[in-house]
């Protein structure tokens, strides 16, 4: 099943059956999903579960997100191409790939060393020139590159981290998961009106590892 292009067919079928099926309706994010190598981000072993419908691990304890909570995400962002888009928790560097399909650069931030230096490896042997991957805190934002149309988060966090409500650009979004540190947290998306007025809205139920830092569990 996974030799020549057995790999391209499993992608379309994820993109039919768990992304468009459950409502994913952005063409931007349902294209780039189509697009981006799945089975490169993740181990070699577990290359034939690459477009499994669920999250799977990718070492240090750290999972890859299942297909269509980066498909639900990205789309949340709401973007049109050509953004500057901060994405915290670079885990495998999927997501950023996917985001970095979309928008114009992607600043990615990772804080295991390990995780960082793979996935920023994989992007640029993918070719995703337009992501950059720093290992460091992502709590604290990147504020050299600030301000950010979109900001993702894929690591469940205690509160929304005010340094990153505030790298936004006015319309940008902050997309992050907020709630107890080992259960099921809201998926909150907060949008910058003005320069001090955000508006908040729930998108309901997801569940991530612990957003790990400063602004974010000790
Ligand atoms: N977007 C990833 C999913 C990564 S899982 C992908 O597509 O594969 C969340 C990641 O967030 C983990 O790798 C974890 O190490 C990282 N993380 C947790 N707290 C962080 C912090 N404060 N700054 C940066 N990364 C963090």
């Amino acid at each position: 099943m996974n030799q020549g292009n057995g790999f391209e067919s499993q992608r379309a079928s994820m993109v039919d059956y768990q992304l468009r099926a459950r409502g994913i309706r952005s063409i931007k994010v349902l294209e780039a999903m189509g697009q981006v190598a799945r089975e490169k981000f993740v181990p070699k072993n577990m290359q034939d579960c690459a477009y499994d419908d669920g999250p799977l691990p990718i070492g240090a304890g750290q999972t890859i997100s299942q297909p269509y909570i980066v498909a639900l995400m990205t789309e949340a962002l709401d973007l049109k191409g050509g953004e500057t888009v901060l994405d915290i928790g670079t885990g495998s560097g999927y997501a950023a790939a996917v985001m970095a399909c979309i928008a114009g650069q992607v600043f990615s931030i990772e804080r295991i060393p390990e995780l960082a230096e793979r996935a920023a490896r994989t992007l640029a042997s993918e070719g995703f020139g337009n992501v950059e991957v720093h290992c460091g805190d992502g709590t604290m934002g990147w504020p050299e590159h600030q301000p950010f149309e979109g900001i993702i988060v894929a690591a469940g966090a205690p509160a929304v981290p005010e340094s990153l409500k505030h790298q936004l650009a006015v319309g940008g979004h902050l997309v992050i998961p907020v709630g107890s540190e080992h259960s099921v947290q809201a998926l909150m998306r907060i949008t910058r009106l003005a320069d001090n007025e955000f508006r908040t809205e729930d998108l309901g139920a997801v569940r991530f590892v612990p957003l790990l830092g400063e602004q974010g569990w000790s």
